[in-house]
């Protein structure tokens, strides 16, 4: 029955860590998946998140089945860090949250949603985009087209191009935005782009999907949260896909959640009761433990405290070292001009190396970068910032 079967393409970032265990350079650097390291190079457990655990430890009375939906502790803790504590969206009720096994699951929800009841509907992604977001809609059915995004002579935002992609678009179609900290690319629009994509949104009629997988990696809680909020002053119903895997460092407890909002409550209530049956369908119910977490944490007082210093200082780590990088490289007498990297926001930089210089930096250097030329910059530390800048002067002067 399974002879036929052919193995599939190794996933182009996941891959890239197996790839990185096997090599046996000593001086070998990750800087491939995207998970936040600290200066020692490792993933840690926020302190926020181990006190929680040591409060729910004690508290958890059973391991009975979560609604299909979650708990309602979480689904409100998440709208209140989306929207903020007092929205209008909250007070009326016009958003409903369900508990995702992560932003992917989010993702996966949502593109099964719209499958079901937009099935003409194209999902519109920016070019380029993380690397899953076109497999994901692809897999339920969905076309997928791209949209105009990054300028690779400024390595900016071609922000022209991308309001006349956008105006292509028509009513009833879906637009993916990354909510900050774009992932490949590391830019973002301004408050004053995202003004002009809500009102052009507003104008075509297409429906935003928001994908919000770093919310405070950027700028801060509040201010990431600016191009979504924005959107909701001019449009009346919203996706929103978000994770908690990088801002509480939750990585493999699977915790996201996928928020609908609709112009009445009613219509949200109705469209909400459809969402449900995609995830029960799915996986049924989400798995608890990691909700529990982020819900403890941001209904506590001192948590949440705790928890916002740990994500500044998160935050703060990976500004040092885009600037760090950029004056390293300038050491090394490299004369091409690198300073986009320190403008650029989260996690990712698109470096700019090809795909060649990629895989040179790999073999000679033991660097693993994605083939895009997309650099993880929170895998850069103090002491690999020498030898990795060493290396990337190096294969620039071939
Ligand atoms: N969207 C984007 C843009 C991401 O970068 C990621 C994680 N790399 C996700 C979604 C998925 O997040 P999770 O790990 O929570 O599934």
């Amino acid at each position: 029955m399974f002879e036929h079967i052919q193995a599939a393409p190794a996933d182009p970032i996941l891959g890239l860590n197996d790839a990185f265990r096997n090599d046996l350079n000593p001086n070998k650097i990750n800087l491939g998946v995207g998970v936040y390291k600290d200066e020692q190079g490792a993933t840690p457990i926020l302190k926020s998140v181990k006190q929680a655990e040591e409060r729910l430890l004690n508290q958890e009375l059973t391991k009975s089945y979560l609604s299909i939906e979650g708990a309602p502790a979480y689904r409100q803790a998440v709208q209140k860090l989306l929207f903020g504590e007092e929205h209008n969206i909250i007070t009326k009720q016009l958003a409903q949250t369900a508990h995702t096994p992560g932003g992917t699951g989010a993702l996966r929800v949502a593109a099964e949603f719209i499958k079901k009841h937009l099935p003409e509907a194209t999902m519109w992604v920016s070019n380029p985009t993380w690397a899953n977001h076109q497999a994901v809609f692809q897999s339920v059915g969905l076309e997928v087209g791209s949209y105009a995004y990054y300028d690779a002579n400024t390595k900016g935002l071609d922000f022209e191009a991308l309001l006349a992609s956008l105006s292509q678009v028509p009513a009833g179609d879906v637009v993916l935005f990354h909510g900050c900290c774009h992932n490949p690319t590391g830019i973002d629009p301004t408050p004053e782009q995202w003004y002009q994509l809500a009102k052009l949104c507003s104008k075509q009629g297409f429906l935003p999907l928001f994908d919000f997988a770093y919310q405070g990696f950027g700028e801060g809680i509040e201010e990431d949260a600016k191009g979504l909020r924005t959107f909701l002053e001019h449009v009346p119903e919203m996706l929103i896909a978000n994770s908690f895997s990088k801002n509480f460092g939750l990585y493999n407890e699977r915790v996201g959640a996928l928020t609908i909002v609709c112009e009445t409550a009613e219509q949200t209530d109705a469209a909400f009761t459809q969402v449900k049956r995609c995830i029960r369908t799915n996986y049924s119910n989400p798995p608890s433990h990691g909700s529990a977490i982020v819900a403890e944490i941001l209904n506590s007082k001192e948590l949440r405290s705790l928890w916002e210093m740990e994500l500044k200082s998160m935050r703060s780590r990976i500004h040092e070292m885009r600037s760090l990088f950029v004056n390293t490289l300038r050491t090394k007498g490299v004369t091409q001009d690198f300073s986009f990297i320190s403008k650029q926001r989260g996690m990712f930089s698109f470096s700019g190396l090809t795909p060649d210089q990629v895989a040179q930096l790999r073999k000679d250097f033991g660097i693993y970068i994605v083939g895009s030329g997309r650099i993880n910059v929170a895998g850069m530390t103090h002491e690999n910032m020498e030898p990795l800048c060493d290396a990337v002067a190096a294969i620039l002067k071939n």
